[in-house]
């Protein structure tokens, strides 16, 4: 068949992966001069999400002040917001959140087996690293994530509860001032750098005869039961025949897309008619080169109740998180100065109390993204009410594994072969869930 996907983030690459490898031809389509410049630019280094570090549960803003939470919830009056938030709290339920994670997880795992796949076929080099160790500073917030330790042992991931001393022990950058309650090492979970790995998963498809159709907006899709067609903005500087800037409309078809844009899916969906619940949530990096060797930690640090990574990729320090939650009006323009210092502050403190004299905070470059979240917390991966039209989208800001799983997912519904997952769990991922 001939496939376009939409997106050239992980999501998209991931995708266009299985269903080359699935025998089909297949069209990337990206907006951008090249690809992983959306949220997976800024991506902060987890490969795969444990129950500990997913964007729901337990632990998920308890409270509403960011100096706990580390998200800055700005809903103003806007009562989507408060409403998303309301239906994520649900979620600190420990029974829900185990079963919401319970449904995620077979996609974890299949993602697993597809990075190793992947990784087996072709020498890549994309700064991996193993050991993550998540710490917590008060003995609340251990207990708050006992739901999310006790998954990880039913799930039997591999993993040690730490006491304080045990933690400095594992990672001596941390200081033993000001205290902590413990950590939980997960001494196999992997950190790499995921934008490097779509340029060179990019690269092998190129090479294997994927077409990627760059710096190209998608402005709507057409379905019928016989096609599906996206059609294409015209290019920036193209010329009608009088010399003035063309206005035609290039349209490419195809028998399947598979929509894997980001935050532009609901935006290409409403083109059909489809409206989707999901919100925007803004993410913080700061990559800042190491300061003092000696002090740079060679684990991942993981802050898991304010969800701020601290991870090492070669000599740079990425630190993620700082997220901001507020109405989908003010996500998509850009941040006031105010919050964006408000959430940059929060990633510098946690450097500061975490990895002191790890990173040269103030020669940081600073980056934010937008994620698209689902108020149920899992991601959509599922066919839809049009026969040729498919959906990869919001994984959240846990998304590298969990693309390369449901890529897997999508090739196989557009191949009408079986999903390797459970019912359950592609129940769990449909689109006319909510
Ligand atoms: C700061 C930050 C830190 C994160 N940290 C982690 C982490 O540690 N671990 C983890 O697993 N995940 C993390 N995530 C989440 C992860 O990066 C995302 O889930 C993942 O990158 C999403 O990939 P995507 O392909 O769905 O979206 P994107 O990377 O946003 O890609 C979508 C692409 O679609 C293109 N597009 C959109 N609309 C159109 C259109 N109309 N026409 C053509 N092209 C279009 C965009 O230009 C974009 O390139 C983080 C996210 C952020 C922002």
């Amino acid at each position: 068949m001939d496939v376009i996907v939409i997106g050239g983030g992980i999501g998209g690459i991931a995708t266009a992966y299985q269903l080359r490898a699935a025998g089909h031809r297949v069209c990337v389509v990206e907006r951008h001069a090249t690809v992983a410049q959306g949220a997976t630019y800024g991506h902060g280094g987890a490969v795969l999400p444990s129950p500990l570090d997913v964007w729901f549960g337990p632990t998920f803003m308890q409270t509403r002040r960011a100096a706990k939470t580390g998200i800055v919830f700005k809903p103003g009056f806007n009562s989507e917001t408060r409403d998303f938030a309301k239906k994520l709290a649900q979620f600190h339920d420990p029974h829900r959140f185990a079963t919401q994670y319970g449904a995620l997880r077979p996609l974890v795992d299949i993602s697993r087996d597809v990075i190793a796949e992947i990784e087996a076929e072709f020498p890549l080099d994309f700064e991996q690293r193993t050991g993550v160790l998540h710490v917590f500073r008060h003995e609340r917030d251990l207990e708050l994530a006992d739901s999310a330790i006790k998954l990880l042992q039913s799930f039997e991931t591999p993993h040690r509860i730490l006491s304080a001393q045990e933690c400095i022990a594992a990672e001596p950058s941390i200081p033993d001032d000001p205290p902590l309650a413990g950590g939980v090492l997960l001494p196999d979970a992997r950190t790499a750098n995921c934008p490097l790995f779509t340029k060179l998963l990019k690269q092998v498809l190129e090479d294997d005869g994927v077409q990627f159709r760059l710096g190209r907006e998608v402005t709507a899709i057409r379905a019928d039961a016989q096609r599906a067609a996206v059609e294409l903005a015209p290019l920036n500087g193209a010329v009608d025949g009088k010399g003035g800037r063309s206005r035609e409309v290039e349209l490419i078809a195809a028998d399947a897309v598979v929509v894997a844009a980001g935050t532009g899916t609901p935006a290409l969906l409403a083109t059909l008619g489809i409206s989707l619940p999901l919100h925007p949530l803004s993410l913080h990096t700061l990559t800042a080169p190491i300061a003092y060797e000696e002090r740079a930690p060679h684990l991942t640090i993981v802050d898991s109740v304010k969800r701020i990574a601290m991870t090492r990729i070669n000599q740079r320090m990425r630190v993620t998180g700082g997220a901001v939650l507020q109405s989908a009006a003010k996500a998509s323009k850009p941040m006031s100065e105010s919050l964006t210092h408000r959430a940059l502050a929060l990633l510098g403190q946690a450097t500061h109390d975490w990895i002191p004299g790890a990173a040269k905070v103030s020669a940081a470059r600073a980056w934010s993204g937008v994620r698209l979240m689902s108020p149920d917390g899992l991601p959509v991966v599922s066919a839809t009410s049009h026969a040729r039209l498919f959906v990869n989208t919001a994984h959240g800001p846990a998304g590298w594994g969990i693309a390369c799983g449901a890529a897997k997912v999508i090739a196989a519904l557009i191949s009408h072969t079986e999903p390797d997952v459970p019912e359950r769990t592609l129940r769990a991922l449909r689109i006319d869930r909510f």
